[in-house]
């Protein structure tokens, strides 16, 4: 933005909830509890242990007192994550590791505790999923409630009630038992030193709408309580006590985006309809039941695609059925929506989950993986077919199977599901029998025989992320060649059609999960591909939407006539964006 910002006020950080916030900061000063460690007499190790179990049974406590006295209701959806620090308290194994520790080296209970805790943030510090990584953030919450009913200093009941109008809260990092207590009708914004898209803080603020910058490093050194911040959510900025001329720009902006959203939020309830009447289904993708909020008021007439590996990413142990019952039926109950597609555990490449054995792999990317896993873990994909069974009783569930590449694979899940209805069938459990069973179109091999699939399936979704990997052979998260990303490349859409019109030939449905189907630019060849369904990130569906809404069916069938006449991307895209901005100038400067 403005020149004249001096680099020493303006900080980088991540914008993990969209929007601007300007306003006075609220220091959330917990400061950091100095261990202190030292050793004990033989004597005296059960008073320490005693210490410690007292300690995890006040926290739990604490955390139930916090829970039942959430205020809000919208609020009170996120008690969620109180209930997982509960249970992490509640862990024989962390707890036997604490007590262990203290008798056998004698030590005191703080420093024990230390001892483990960093012993398990090391091991989460490794791994390379950011949503897992950030579940080290979640120990380090208890662990520094425990050490202050450890030390005796009082954790104070409602940190905000000294906030007077709107504030920022700045903090180091804020534990989701921190974000419930606050008073959110007074906070106007997040900002913390730590913290990543997929911590509690950033989920929760994103579901409320709150603007939040986090991992900014010290920004909590750097400001005092009378301050004034203003705080880009999207550009992920923080500028600490900004001249006159800055804020009036932000506010400016700040205007401007309020306008937008307004404007969106209208778009959001609006059908998804070319002008000439062409429908098409604008779904959301999903990856946490607390997502839903934003599903609905960004208007998703369903979900698209739940990729569900966080399921087994966020827990110790794999999920069992009654797990996956529980969530699936949330989603089978939801009226605001009218589907939900589930895709079964798509792990292995790039997603893993530490309690599931895969071999070290040279090519993870093209190893075993997804489909291929849970063929050969049936006890694993049957616990997870059997939850989708018996919540598809409550409500419209799909069943969405990943990385398929030839018919074998579809005729084994088909069998396996079979296996589980029958098995239902004995137990007495209810289920939809005709649950719909469809598969991603994501391997390059499965586009050269959509007749043969679409002939044992419900429905397809093309998953252009994987596809465009594969076929154009550009490893998805390697920065080098992502200059080869190019869903308009001649084969990219040479498959996509082929595939719609091989499903429409069998009367099956083809949907779109990629990225691609939420960036505005490609909606006209989507829409000319004549997709079924698009489904997004559902931050973008009112923008999505806007496209749809506001060009003719027939305009983009004859533009991807054109489109498919070049030979290049780059001259497909000069095309598309040439005609874009004459149809959207306001959208495509
Ligand atoms: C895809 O591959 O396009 C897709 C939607 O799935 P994921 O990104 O989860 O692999
Ligand atoms: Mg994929």
């Amino acid at each position: 933005m403005n020149q004249d910002i001096s680099a020493d006020r303006i900080l980088k950080g991540k914008g993990v909830s969209s929007g601007i916030a300007i306003g006075k900061v609220y220091l959330l000063e917990r400061g950091r509890i100095q261990v202190s460690k030292h050793s004990v007499k033989e004597e005296q190790v059960d008073r320490e242990i005693a210490k410690f179990l007292q300690a995890m049974k006040k926290a739990v406590e604490e955390l139930n007192r916090i829970k039942q006295s959430i205020p809000d209701d919208e609020v009170r959806q996120h008690a969620f994550i109180i209930d997982a620090h509960i249970l992490m308290l509640q862990d024989e194994f962390f707890r036997r590791e604490v007590v262990e520790t203290i008798k056998r080296q004698r030590i005191n209970a703080e420093w024990a505790l230390d001892i483990v805790v960093f012993k398990y943030l090391s091991s989460f510090e490794k791994v390379e999923d950011p949503y897992l990584r950030e579940r080290g953030q979640d120990l380090n919450h208890i662990y520094q409630r425990l050490l202050r009913i450890m030390v005796g200093k009082q954790v104070s009941s409602a940190i905000t009630r000294a906030i007077r109008g709107k504030a920022i809260i700045v903090a180091h990092d804020l534990s989701p038992a921190d974000t419930i207590q606050l008073n959110l009708h007074r906070t106007s914004g997040f900002v913390t030193d730590v913290g990543g898209r997929t911590s509690h803080t950033s989920i929760v603020a994103r579901a409320l709408e709150i603007p939040a910058v986090v991992g900014l490093g010290n920004i909590t050194g750097l400001v005092k309580n009378s301050d004034k911040l203003i705080i880009d959510g999207d550009e992920g900025t923080v500028i600490i006590n900004p001249s006159e001329d800055v804020e009036r720009e932000y506010r400016a902006k700040q205007v401007r985006l309020n306008a937008q959203r307004r404007e969106f939020l209208r778009l959001a309830k609006l059908k998804s309809e070319t002008k000439d009447g062409f429908r098409i289904r604008v779904g959301a993708n999903i990856e946490l039941l607390a997502e839903m909020d934003i599903v609905e008021r960004y208007g998703a007439q369903g979900i698209g695609l739940y990729r569900t590996e966080y399921i087994y990413l966020s827990r110790k142990t794999l999920p069992t059925e009654a797990d996956h019952y529980h969530i699936y039926r949330k989603l089978a109950e939801n009226r605001a929506i009218e589907y939900t597609t589930i895709r079964t555990l798509d792990i292995g490449g790039d997603k893993f989950a530490s309690k599931i054995e895969v071999p070290k792999e040279i090519n993870p990317a093209m190893g075993l993986r997804a489909i291929r896993l849970c063929i050969k873990e049936v006890d694993l994909f049957k616990a997870q077919l059997r939850g989708i069974l018996r919540a598809s009783h409550f409500g419209p569930l799909r069943i969405l199977i990943p990385m398929v590449s030839g018919l074998e694979e579809v005729r084994r899940t088909k069998a396996l599901l079979q296996e589980c209805m029958e098995e239902l069938d004995a137990e007495g459990q209810a289920y939809n029998p005709g649950i719909k069973v469809g598969i991603m179109i994501e391997v390059p091999a499965t586009t050269m025989i959509t007749d043969l699939l679409a002939a044992e399936v419900d429905f397809f979704s093309i998953g252009t992320n994987d596809l465009i990997q594969y076929s154009l052979a550009i490893d998805r998260v390697n920065e080098y060649v992502s200059y080869l990303y190019e869903p308009l490349h001649p084969a990219v859409l040479r498959m996509i059609k082929r595939t719609v019109e091989d499903a429409h030939a069998h009367h099956i449905e083809v949907s779109l999960c990629g990225e691609m189907a939420g960036e505005p630019l490609y909606v006209p060849i989507l829409l000319g591909l004549e997709l079924d369904e698009l489904s997004m990130n559902a931050y973008v569906i009112p923008r999505v939407k806007k496209m749809i809404r506001g060009m003719d069916h027939s305009y983009c069938k004859e533009l991807v006539q054109e489109v498919l006449t070049k030979d290049s991307a780059k001259e497909s895209e000069a095309l598309v964006r040439k005609e874009m901005s004459r149809l959207f100038p306001e959208d495509f400067a």
